[in-house]
């Protein structure tokens, strides 16, 4: 005979666990399937190793979805507090990197550790290193086919997360399921993801730039975002064009101002009247690394001193520097990505509850819902955020 359960959660990640303690805790009888022999892969690396694992601030223009107000009853009803509350309640040690963004000052083993030690023991089993090769709704129940045989449970959560790092164990499973259930799916794309660069003149005089890294303010679409460019080899990274990759798409412009908040312009007329006879890279070194400076400035003559730029180039020159626009040729993709945009329809789920329209006792939670959030530790409070509802949902079920 089959295992019967009350939920089979499918996913040990961030959403999966935290919910399957919750679950237990009120006295449900949870099983948790993973294909990976351990849970939690994703958080372990998350944050640097140290977990960003919420944003104190985190409310719901931080999420991209195609239904914006879909996060607002998940995120008030637990919030970041709470989840602090539960990080301090197992005396893990955190800090605030930028105001609002908390990381473990440990490892993010500590996360991880927390969430498998929430689950009660007896009430939440795991099944790691299992296959599911079925899932049915029959009846009033459902039925699981796996590597570790048959269950069946009274609810099932879809917590697989998005598509983004295959190599830790990323799959479309909960997407494919809730498919077949008759959800729908908001095309996907990867998200805060480093831009690559086609061939060409300009991006081959990029590449040696790989490793600057100057303060930024990014345009994409119709959000800015101020924080720290990176050249990379293939193009460009850093947090603030991982923000605006989750708002770009195909043929999308950035607009990219090298020097936020500063005037270039004055500064180079300034330079001139300084440094006259200094050359333009040197005097625009004092602004921007030495080999931005070199780059910004590669089609004037190195002889040519700062006392014989016309206005006309140091008026091209500051534009270049506020307002240089580039059309990357795409993103690195899920291999690199932090996130997947888009997933599973919010418009067939319940967002008091997670809790799908078109099959009583199902559930989606976490990345695999179409709700992504910036970066920042917005992600993980998603996950936690709509575990919590979830349960809720299920308890109820
Ligand atoms: P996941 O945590 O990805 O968990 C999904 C689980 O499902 C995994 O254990 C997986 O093995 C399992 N699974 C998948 N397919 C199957 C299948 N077919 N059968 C069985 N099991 C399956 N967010 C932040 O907020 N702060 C950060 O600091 C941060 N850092 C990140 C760093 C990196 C490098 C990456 C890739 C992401 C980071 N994120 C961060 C995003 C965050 O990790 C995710 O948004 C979050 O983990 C999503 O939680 P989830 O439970 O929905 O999915």
């Amino acid at each position: 005979p089959p295992h019967s359960v009350d939920v089979a959660v499918i996913g040990a990640g961030a959403a999966g666990l935290m919910a399957a303690g919750r679950m237990g805790q009120a006295g449900l009888r949870v099983v948790v399937f993973d294909h990976n022999d351990e849970p939690g892969r994703k958080i372990l690396i998350s944050g640097g190793g140290r977990c960003n694992f919420t944003h104190l601030d985190a409310a719901p223009r931080h999420y991209l979805s195609a239904n914006p107000h879909f996060v607002k009853s998940a995120l008030a009803r637990y919030t970041p507090a709470d989840f602090v509350r539960m990080v301090d309640r197992h005396h893990i040690a955190w800090h605030h990197k930028s105001p609002g963004q908390l990381f473990c000052d440990g490892s993010a083993r500590q996360i991880v550790n927390m969430l498998m030690a929430e689950c009660p023991a007896g009430q939440v089993t795991f099944q790691f290193g299992t296959r599911l090769t079925a899932v049915d709704h029959c009846e009033d129940r459902f039925c699981l086919a796996t590597t570790a045989g048959a269950f069946e449970a009274r609810s099932v959560v879809l917590a697989t997360g998005g598509l983004s790092i295959p190599k830790l164990g990323a799959s479309s499973f909960s997407y494919d399921v809730a498919k077949r259930f008759g959800h729908s799916l908001v095309p996907t794309r990867a998200g805060l993801v480093p831009f690559v660069l086609s061939g060409g003149p300009e991006a081959d005089a990029l590449r040696d730039l790989a490793g600057v890294s100057v303060p930024s303010r990014i345009k994409v679409a119709k959000e800015t975002f101020s924080d720290a460019l990176l050249f990379t080899h293939r193009g460009l990274s850093g947090p603030a064009l991982l923000q605006a990759s989750s708002y770009w798409t195909h043929g999308g412009i950035l607009g990219i101002d090298l020097l936020p908040g500063g005037d270039a312009l004055s500064f180079l007329t300034d330079g001139r009247r300084r440094r006259p006879r200094a050359a333009l890279a040197t005097v625009l070194s004092e602004l921007l690394p030495q080999r931005l400076a070199r780059f910004l400035t590669h089609e004037v003559e190195e002889t040519e001193t700062m006392a014989n730029q016309p206005d006309r180039r140091l008026r091209g020159l500051a534009e270049r520097i506020h307002r240089w626009q580039i059309v990357p040729a795409g993103t690195e993709g899920y291999a690199k990505a932090e996130v997947t945009c888009g997933g599973i329809d919010t418009r067939d789920l319940s967002s008091q509850n997670m809790g799908s329209r078109r099959v009583p006792g199902l559930f989606v939670i976490g990345e695999a819902v179409d709700v992504t959030g910036w970066l920042g530790g917005y992600n993980f409070q998603w996950a936690w955020s709509s575990a919590v509802a979830a349960a809720g949902g299920a308890v109820e079920h």
